[in-house]
């Protein structure tokens, strides 16, 4: 029955609304139902969430869904999803699933291998790049202090020594949340100008030193664009600083030959969060944090308990906060090895490719495309704040497809992120179909 309802909605995605209608809507009151005193049949448990769940969800893995900087799932990794759900693996420990185990560590090869990155570094699988943030900054922070020689593992936080963020004013709000909740507030924080892209300024860096973490965007969210990795890495490295690289979607450019160029220098960080829920079109939740030294990862990380049994094997609990975890490894090593290196590249340079076509249609169309479109984020505005409001009201309700506004430089804009490998060029008229009737209502709304 559930692979029944799956394959109904699946068949129907690129035909449907992409965000609920409002009738649809309504069924979702049909939820809060006080708690149930005994048990429901199974199929009926399927069918509520077919019926009244299905319709209200996003056409997520559908070609028209832009919104925030999602993914799609390619279609083999939603059914390795599957496959190895019926397993239920714990990826906690080797012993806890043998396969689990060596998938995470062949995909560990994998992904060093793919980015490029020094041989030694070591990866761990979790929920998403604010996670992976975390895990990275937590390493950081903890081996900052050790190289300065206060044991942050005997003497905790209070009476260390003073450590200094720097990053840029546009960095991503998970990454001040890591800080936060790894005790650096915003008065060990030094935020960098930027440049008109939302870059760090490379005039402004303040002075680095063997206390600093550095950290730095493979892609903004909304215009796309990259910090100037390699001079960066460069003056930083000079310094013994820690550099952390948040790459959730950016960090991919890397794999193609013909994006490389806004990646370069990478490889020169400490540490690195991306996310295979995003450009890699991974179901969520799957994100990844790399780090250069295995050991500090480890320490910073580790559990103890007299049941815990590592085992020189890959225990993937040693590379994450938490203990028991799903094997996300299985869906992130089927998206490798179904697309390979070459595949890959291919899919990250669609998805660009589909952004500048869509700029260039929609700046047909009157639009002003704010962004330089470099990677695959899209940033546009309508004349001015209100036109562009109205315009994406238009095109929200019309549910052809869904993106979301933002700020830009204290404007109004309107945000594509294409990120889905299931966007073709068909969905892309229709979306500028959608977006063609949106300024034709709002002209009409100005002249009543
Ligand atoms: C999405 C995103 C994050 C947060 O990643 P999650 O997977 O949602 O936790 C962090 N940084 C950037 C640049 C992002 O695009």
């Amino acid at each position: 029955m559930a692979k029944e309802y799956a394959f109904d909605y699946i068949d129907g995605i690129s035909e449907r609304n992409v965000y609920p209608k409002e009738e649809d809507l309504l069924k979702l009151k049909s939820f809060y139902e006080p708690l149930p005193q005994i048990g429901t049949d199974e199929e009926e448990i399927l069918t509520t969430l077919h019926l009244n769940g299905s319709p209200n969800t996003l056409a997520q893995t559908g070609g028209r869904y832009y919104g925030f900087v999602n993914g799609g799932a390619l279609p083999v990794t939603l059914a390795v999803r599957w496959l190895t759900d019926v397993w239920d693996q714990n990826s906690v420990l080797y012993v806890a699933s043998p396969i689990a185990g060596v998938i995470e560590e062949v995909c560990e090869k994998w992904i060093v291998d793919l980015f490029e990155l020094p041989a030694e570094t070591a990866m761990g699988l979790v929920g998403g790049s604010s996670d992976a943030s975390l895990c990275a900054l937590t390493v950081a922070r903890n081996t900052i202090l050790e190289r300065n020689g206060y044991n942050i593992y005997e003497n905790g936080l209070m009476g260390a020594p003073e450590i200094r963020v720097v990053l840029s004013e546009n960095a991503h709000a998970t990454i001040f949340k890591a800080l936060s909740v790894l005790g650096i507030g915003s008065k060990n924080i030094i935020k960098v100008e930027s440049n008109p892209d939302g870059t760090m300024r490379l005039d402004k860096l303040p002075e680095l030193d063997e206390k600093t973490i550095l950290i730095l965007q493979a892609g903004n969210v909304n215009t796309g664009a990259f910090d100037q990795f390699d001079t960066l890495c460069d003056l930083a490295n000079e310094k013994n600083a820690w550099i952390h690289i948040d790459g959730a979607f950016g960090l991919w450019a890397k794999t193609s030959k013909v994006y490389a160029y806004l990646a370069k220098g990478m490889e020169k960080a400490t540490s690195w969060s991306v996310d295979a829920h995003k450009t890699l079109n991974v179901p969520y939740d799957c994100g990844i944090v790399l780090c250069k030294y295995r050991d500090a990862f480890c320490k910073a990380l580790q559990a103890n308990g007299a049941y815990i049994i590592y085992s020189g094997k890959r225990d993937g609990m040693l590379y994450t906060t938490a203990m028991s975890r799903r094997a996300r490894a299985f869906e992130l090593w089927a998206a490798i090895k179904y697309l390979g290196k070459e595949g890959i590249a291919t899919l990250v340079e669609t998805l660009c490719r589909n952004a500048k076509t869509f700029a260039g249609r929609l700046s047909q169309l009157g639009f002003t495309i704010l962004n330089d479109v470099v990677y695959n984020q899209v940033l546009i505005q309508y004349v001015d704040d209100e036109m562009t409001k109205r315009v994406l009201e238009y095109v929200q309700n019309d549910r052809v497809c869904w993106c979301g506004p933002t700020q830009w430089k204290g404007n109004m804009a309107i945000r594509l992120s294409v990120c889905s490998w299931a966007t073709t060029k068909e969905d892309i008229e229709l979306c500028v179909d959608s977006f063609k009737r949106g300024i034709e209502y709002t002209r009409e709304k100005n002249l009543n």
